[in-house]
């Protein structure tokens, strides 16, 4: 079958920005700066002022960035991290990597996001920070997250890599908390020619450290404070990233747009679609609707050259990788209905009236 609307179409993002690309690209062979140097000292400047963030550390992916997060908060083992069962695995890495343990809260309905009203419960002595994510592009309530923070002394980190410039209560999210994790992965709503990551924060110890930490453990050459690692971003990356940076706005609104014509044209069906919460600025880094028959749903798509993907279809708190944590099937019910039900539609800036309303035509004629 012939893909008449693909899941994501990066070719068309790059085909406009490829000379722009190629000539950066020049620039940084003739300056033979690959790993770090002054371009990725532009772009991070940039992406802090982009985050409104006093700070932005680049990195070689999002989860070395998470990595050094959950180091720069010294989590050890016995060590506690609330955080959620329903994202991309990378977010729990950087808690095990440490030796800590994750402990899964379960997400709230209606944005797949960590439900704070739960997270109190799950504190203990041993709990060290919080991690929530602002998934699929939504960002979660910060808020009350911030408020047990603040009265349970612990820190919190927000896995923005799917949410570049989401805004809550109109500001952008990453540095609310104490640190912000972003992904450069090249399907993210910025992405790289390859893998970059980045880290934002407005305290400039952790800043500090934080440089530090990407780079070996040494803030001068040779002289190593603490266990380092190479997790530098390449000066191709910076470059690369950028450029793309100045049109990310744009994207993020081309990527709005596409989620307001889903909501008015799949209005009458028995499909249940993301919702936006009131505080919200998001920025749809995908769009998951859900459904009670799914698989079939997904079958009548491809069957049409539809491009949609299963997400996170097995919630981190039943992954075998995690086994000995000890979860059960059942425990975190709302993660599992959703990795039960959920399904990602098309969803890029670049999408045209036509094939939205292809996408939407076919779902309309799924029979039940
Ligand atoms: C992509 C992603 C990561 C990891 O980023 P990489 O750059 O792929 O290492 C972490 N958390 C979430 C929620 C992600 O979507």
């Amino acid at each position: 079958m012939k893909q008449t609307v693909p899941f994501l179409d990066l070719a068309a993002q790059m085909r406009p920005l490829r000379q722009e690309i190629e000539t950066a690209i020049g620039q940084v062979l003739d300056e033979c700066s690959f790993c770090l140097g002054p371009r990725v000292e532009a772009f991070e400047k940039h992406f802090a002022e982009f985050c409104g963030a006093r700070h932005a550390i680049g990195f070689n992916s999002g989860t070395s960035a998470l990595h050094v997060a959950a180091r720069l908060l010294d989590l050890k083992p016995g060590d506690e991290v609330i955080t959620t069962p329903y994202t991309f695995i990378a977010t729990s890495w950087a808690i095990v990597y440490t030796g800590a343990t994750p402990v899964y809260v379960d997400i709230e309905d209606q944005h797949f996001n960590l439900d704070p009203t739960k997270v109190e419960a799950a504190i203990t002595p041993r709990t060290r920070a919080i991690i929530p994510v602002h998934l699929f592009g939504h960002p979660c309530d910060l808020d009350p997250l911030l408020e047990i923070c603040r009265r349970r002394r612990v820190a919190l980190v927000e896995d923005a890599a799917q949410a570049h410039g989401a805004r809550y209560k109109g500001r952008p999210v990453g540095a609310i908390g104490d640190l912000g994790a972003f992904s450069f992965y090249p399907s993210k709503n910025l992405g790289a020619c390859g893998e970059a990551g980045a880290l934002v924060t407005n305290d400039d110890a952790l800043a500090k450290r934080a440089r530090s930490l990407r780079n070996h453990g040494s803030p001068v050459p040779y002289a190593h404070e603490e266990i380092g690692y190479n997790y530098r971003m390449e000066g191709l990356h910076g470059a690369i990233l950028d450029i793309k940076l100045k049109h990310l706005a744009a994207w993020n609104t081309g990527r709005r747009r596409v989620a307001q014509r889903y909501q008015e044209l799949l209005k009458n069906i028995a499909l249940r679609l993301p919702s936006e919460a009131p505080w919200a600025g998001p920025v749809y880094h995908l769009y998951l609707v859900r459904h009670p028959r799914r698989d079939a749903l997904k079958q009548h798509l491809e069957s049409r050259g539809i491009g949609c993907r299963l997400i996170y279809q097995t919630p981190l708190h039943l992954q075998k990788c995690f086994a000995g944590l000890n979860y059960k099937p059942g425990d975190l019910p709302i993660a599992e209905k959703t990795a039960a039900e959920g399904l990602a539609l098309p969803m890029f800036p670049e999408m045209t009236e036509e094939q939205i309303q292809t996408v939407a035509t076919a779902i309309q004629e799924f029979p039940g």
